[in-house]
């Protein structure tokens, strides 16, 4: 373990330590680089003797806000993966990337229940659920936790399974990161060596290239279609479909450049033939700018979204619907679509399969009875929290109605609000949890569970 005294240097004014997400500073009083379980025992400890806060930061993805003072604790060196090909299951430290597992695993013909970016870390994305690329085959990788090591607040490092800590291997599995720091997990992997996949991209503006013509689909006809053909899918399929107006600068590649873009993404496990076949009411849509549904190893998975891999400003928020019509969600399209006030990207999950089957241990992953999740993600380069949030309240009115709750892992910068992450059920349960393992509120500043549900 090496403590790092936190100096923020006075021509840094994003801070220290953000990682992936650079619109939040961190400044603690004191930064741990942990290498090993027994640093993080050390650490929480001591700031619990001090009455420090303490935080956690693998990647900096999912940083739910500023954060000032207290101790942080970087599990970034603790990067171990032990793949057991026979057992199917990896062994992973806190501070892994999905990359990591899935290049350890694939020389086996498995795969992790990674999501669309390989640099998010594999930890923290279990804990809150984790919607991976083969979420509809396989579940939330929650589900797929065989044990966890955690140090709670009293500085115990507990080991978590079924057997020996019940109530927390229910509340880590889904239930967020309030309830101590997560040293290492015991993960099951599936049969994935390759995959059928990829994306098809549509131009939103109806493919207008200034003859005046009309040669191709609107947004709004591009979602009806997608929306159609969800209902008609395998659960071995998984998709999803991203709405967003690319910048007109030289760095996007060119057929993207400057257009409202509507893409529909895929992963499916079963043959290419069958894959084909399933994707070609996508492909009967309209003229695509792009398309690269094709075969791939399942190394490749991480084209299929083709998530932006470098560090950037961002807030973003989600809600989760148990259905979605065609008329509330082209409204969706119309309040972030071009006329918005800010670059938006809109995502929108198809859910359903396996994500609504509880596995055979509960776990605290909440509305299993969803049938979408809509994303919301805008830049925040010149752009203030203040009008993004203004926008996506309009939006969650439009789905109200349908609305369940919001998504954990989909919720960026936002960290002042706790609301709607789980059913009140599972909010109760938690919050005896969180009172009875963490009653100083050591974790408090982690995202995940509140004392009261705000
Ligand atoms: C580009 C991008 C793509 C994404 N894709 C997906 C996706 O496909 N599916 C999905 O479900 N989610 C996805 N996410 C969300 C992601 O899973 C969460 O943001 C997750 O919290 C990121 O974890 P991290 O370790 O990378 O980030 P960090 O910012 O380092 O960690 C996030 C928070 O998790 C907590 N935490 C971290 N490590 C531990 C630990 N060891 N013990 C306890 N608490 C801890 C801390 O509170 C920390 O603030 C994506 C996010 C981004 C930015």
């Amino acid at each position: 373990m090496s403590f790092a005294p936190a100096q923020v240097p006075a021509d840094v004014p994003a801070g220290f330590e953000t990682g992936f997400q650079t619109g939040f500073a961190i400044r603690p009083g004191l930064v741990v680089e942990a290498a090993h379980a027994d640093d993080v025992r050390t650490a929480v400890s001591d700031a619990a003797g001090r009455g420090l806060p303490v935080h956690v930061h693998a990647t900096g993805h999912g940083l739910p806000g500023a954060v000032e003072g207290g101790v942080l604790i970087s599990t970034r060196r603790m990067d171990s993966v032990q793949v057991d090909p026979v057992r199917r299951t990896a062994r992973i430290g806190a501070g892994v990337t999905w990359g990591r597992v899935i290049e350890a695993a694939a020389p086996h013909g498995l795969a992790p229940l990674n999501g669309s970016s390989p640099g998010v870390g594999a930890v923290s994305y279990t804990l809150g659920g984790g919607l991976g690329v083969l979420a509809r085959e396989f579940g939330y990788a929650a589900d797929h936790v065989r044990a966890l090591d955690v140090v709670t607040a009293d500085g115990v490092l507990r080991h978590v399974s079924p057997d020996s800590e019940p109530d927390l291997f229910w509340a880590l599995r889904g239930g967020g990161h309030r309830l101590g720091v997560v040293t290492g997990m015991e993960i099951g992997l599936v049969e994935a060596g390759r995959l059928y996949g990829g994306s098809i991209a549509f131009d939103g503006d109806g493919g207008h290239d200034g003859d005046g013509d009309r040669d191709g689909v609107t947004a709004a006809e591009v979602l009806h279609r997608y929306l159609e053909w969800t209902r008609t899918v395998p659960d071995a399929l998984t998709s999803s479909l991203s709405a967003l107006r690319f910048p007109d600068v030289p760095q996007m590649p060119e057929p993207m450049r400057g257009r409202y873009v509507i893409s529909v993404r895929v992963a499916y496990t079963g043959s290419a033939t069958e894959g084909e076949r399933l994707v070609a009411p996508l492909r009967a849509i309209g003229p695509a700018l792009a398309d690269s549904l094709r075969e791939m190893p399942y190394t490749d998975s991480h084209t299929i979204h083709s998530d932006p891999p470098f560090p950037h400003a961002y807030y973003g928020d989600s809600v989760v619907l148990g259905d979605l019509d065609a008329e509330r969600a082209v409204r969706t399209l119309e309040l972030t679509g071009p006329k918005a006030p800010m670059m938006t990207v809109v995502q929108l999950n198809h859910l359903g399969g396996a994500l609504a089957v509880r596995p055979a241990v509960d776990n605290a992953v909440p509305y299993r009875e969803a049938g979408f999740l809509l994303r919301l993600l805008s830049p925040l380069d010149g752009t203030d929290v203040a009008s993004v949030r203004a926008l996506y309240a309009e939006v969650a009115a439009v789905l109200a109605p349908l609305a369940l709750g919001r998504s954990l892992n989909f919720s960026f910068g936002g960290g002042d609000r706790t609301d709607g992450f789980h059913d009140a059920r599972t909010q109760k349960r938690l919050a005896g949890l969180v009172s009875r393992h963490d009653p100083a509120s050591l974790f408090g500043g982690s995202y995940g569970i509140s004392r009261d549900g705000r």
